[in-house]
């Protein structure tokens, strides 16, 4: 995939100021610190458009980003982060459910998991709680460049089988040395197309 253009375009948390742009929306979901700024820079290129951190939980906007004048990534706040509080957390909750029932150019969500570690309650519950809503999802495994390459394909089949999903169907993918990169493409194409 040839990136020409990628910019952020606004960073929302409520309908009204979602971009009116009518284009494909592939959300990106998954625990804080999983890698999310780091996939979106790797997918397009971009060395720190979305803003990576080692600060759990900082992002708690909606962030879009229009590629290629043609799609749009919308990075969802990261969950997992142990020390909010009931409401900071309802308002979360709001916010990306309200964006993923609600959106009609959504085609697709993209779920992280670190490919180092089984996938925890709250990768579980989301990605069941996709499911059931009917979400396209894709599961991409990251920080793959971290554990020993003849260790992969065991991380990731004891990973599909807590999810309950075919060995085979998620994406290894590492920001850093930017494996997985095309097939993730060529899925998240394959989303918008259908
Ligand atoms: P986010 O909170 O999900 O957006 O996570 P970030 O993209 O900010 O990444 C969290 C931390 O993990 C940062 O220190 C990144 O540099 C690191 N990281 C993310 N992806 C990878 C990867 O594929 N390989 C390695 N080695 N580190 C990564």
């Amino acid at each position: 995939m040839k990136i020409k253009d990628s910019k952020i375009l606004i960073s929302a948390v409520k309908p009204d100021q979602y971009p009116e742009l009518e284009l494909p929306e592939i959300a990106l979901v998954g625990r804080s610190n999983v890698g999310k700024s780091s996939f979106i820079n790797r997918m397009i290129n971009r060395k720190n458009l979305a803003r990576t951190s080692g600060k759990p939980g900082k992002t708690q906007t909606l962030n879009f980003y229009l590629i290629n004048e043609d799609m749009i990534f919308v990075d969802v706040p990261g969950y997992g982060f142990a020390k909010v509080s009931k409401s900071h957390r309802d308002v979360w909750l709001n916010m990306i459910t309200t964006y993923l029932l609600n959106r009609p150019t959504l085609k697709g969500v993209v779920q992280l998991i670190d490919i180092r570690h089984l996938p925890s309650k709250e990768d579980k519950e989301m990605f069941k709680w996709l499911i059931e809503n009917k979400l396209a999802v894709m599961i991409v495994m990251t920080k793959a460049d971290k554990i020993p390459k003849g260790k992969i394909q065991k991380h990731a089949k004891d990973i599909c089988k807590e999810l309950d999903i075919p060995t085979g169907f998620p994406i290894v993918f590492s920001a850093e040395t930017g494996i997985g990169r095309e097939e993730a493409w060529e899925a998240i194409g394959e989303l918008i197309e259908s």
